[in-house]
């Protein structure tokens, strides 16, 4: 019997109690013919790169590189998440810490 465990929090996933949530990311370069300067202003983009980078890097570790030649920027990825990691996630998919959302509803 296979043996799973949470990516994130490393929990392990017993699967008759628990819901084993599979989580594919993909990442590959958008090819548009539109030319132009679309701008949304996201000058924060920097801060969730970096900690996104951070968990990439710990997950290299962990995967082998069989795939990881080419660089074309296509990443493909999978992971297996608990159910209190799936909520957590789909609430907040590239983690973005809350703080600086929470500012304009100052009372
Ligand atoms: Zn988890």
């Amino acid at each position: 019997m296979l043996h799973y465990s949470c990516d994130i929090c490393k929990r392990p996933i017993n699967a008759h109690a628990d819901v084993r949530h599979v989580l594919k990311i993909e990442v590959f370069p958008a090819v548009e013919d539109i030319a132009g300067g679309c701008c949304d202003g996201g000058e924060s983009d920097s801060d969730h790169l970096e900690e996104m980078q951070d968990l990439l890097e710990s997950i290299d570790e962990q995967t082998s590189d069989a795939n990881v030649s080419f660089d074309d920027g296509t990443r493909s990825m999978r992971f297996d998440l608990c159910d209190a990691c799936r909520q957590r996630f789909v609430m907040n998919p590239l983690g973005i810490k809350s703080g600086k959302q929470l500012d304009f509803s100052n009372n």
